[in-house]
């Protein structure tokens, strides 16, 4: 009989993680593995010779935090939290592996009230988890220098955020878009996908877009849309029919749809509608990193997914200022 299954992190579960991370220090200390994989390195010198740093014991009458190092060869002291989103943080570092997993398994999105509530109960402050959820979307970013799409990729347009009006102009009913946010995204078939903010929705723009984040051989698939007509010139192109109530067909044993990336945009609209209601064109941004980064990791478990994210918080820092100027 297995008595001592904590699970590894890949088969984390919510209990486990309350389980096994009761408290600030083992939370730390895990983090700290995935940190310095290969050892505490001192975050001021970069001396990782073990023998000569030392854990404090964690002492809070003492004022001394849970996970502070010392390093002998420096003289100075760190926690791992140092150059990473949970840097300046005052929630400990179990309730973050807590948010972390809740916005990991959350497939269309949890909302920053829910967290709050998850974390703190009614009496939590909406605000830190508000800032905590913006920490972890901006910490699932991928670096700009990416490599790009390749293979088979599916380009589509769609706006989100807001709520369509109905305006009556010149006795004509017309739907208002002006209060939505464009959205373009790229999906490699059977891969990852790539989703951007575009200002302007234009044929310049999208071929600026798709020169940029697709490789030269890449075949894109595009509905017949005008904004596309030109797109040949760049890379291969298949457009599909849609006006012709065309979504799908084979052409020398090729499939020709976009249906990849038209089921994406539905999951974000259906993670803005639901957990998030109103998104502001300035953080929608983020939301798009959360979707794109449980997209590309979709097919691994939540705790997998926790760790993926996890283990990109280091060099990422984003504070509340900027955050919430207007
Ligand atoms: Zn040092």
């Amino acid at each position: 009989m297995k008595t001592t299954n904590h699970g590894t992190p890949d088969e984390f579960t919510l209990l486990e993680l309350a389980r096994r991370f009761p408290d600030e220090a083992t939370a730390l200390a895990y983090f700290e593995t995935l940190r310095w994989p290969d050892g505490v390195q001192c975050v001021h010198c970069g001396n990782a010779d073990a023998s000569r740093l030392g854990k404090r014991t964690h002492n809070a009458e003492a004022k001394v935090r849970a996970g502070l190092w010392e390093c002998g060869a420096c003289g100075k002291q760190f926690r791992s939290t140092i150059g990473t989103i949970f840097e300046d943080s005052h929630i400990p570092m179990n309730k973050w592996l807590i948010a972390w997993y809740l916005i990991c398994g959350a497939k269309k999105g949890i909302s920053a009230m829910q967290l709050k509530r998850h974390l703190w109960g009614d009496k939590g402050s909406y605000k830190s988890a508000w800032f905590m959820a913006h920490r972890i979307r901006h910490a699932m970013a991928d670096p700009a220098f990416i490599a790009k799409l390749s293979g088979t990729v599916e380009i589509d347009e769609t706006y989100v955020g807001g709520k369509t009006r109905i305006e009556y102009k010149d006795g004509r009913m017309t739907k208002a878009m002006d209060n939505k946010t464009p959205v373009v995204s790229l999906v490699e078939r059977d891969g990852t996908k790539r989703s951007m903010v575009m200002e302007r929705v234009n044929s310049a723009n999208l071929r600026a877009a798709i020169v940029e984040h697709t490789a030269e051989d890449a075949r894109t698939m595009t509905d017949d849309s005008r904004l596309y007509s030109r797109l040949n010139e760049v890379r291969e192109h298949h457009p599909v029919n849609h006006s012709k109530k065309q979504y799908a067909l084979r052409k020398n044993g090729v499939l020709i749809s976009t249906n990849t990336v038209e089921s994406s945009f539905a999951l974000i609209k259906r993670s803005i509608v639901g957990a998030f209601h109103h998104v502001s064109k300035k953080h929608l941004g983020r939301y798009l990193v959360e979707a794109d980064f449980k997209w590309n990791h979709r097919k691994i478990s939540d705790g997998e997914r926790m760790v993926k994210g996890l283990r990109k918080t280091g060099g990422k820092r984003l504070t509340y200022k900027p955050l919430t100027r207007k």
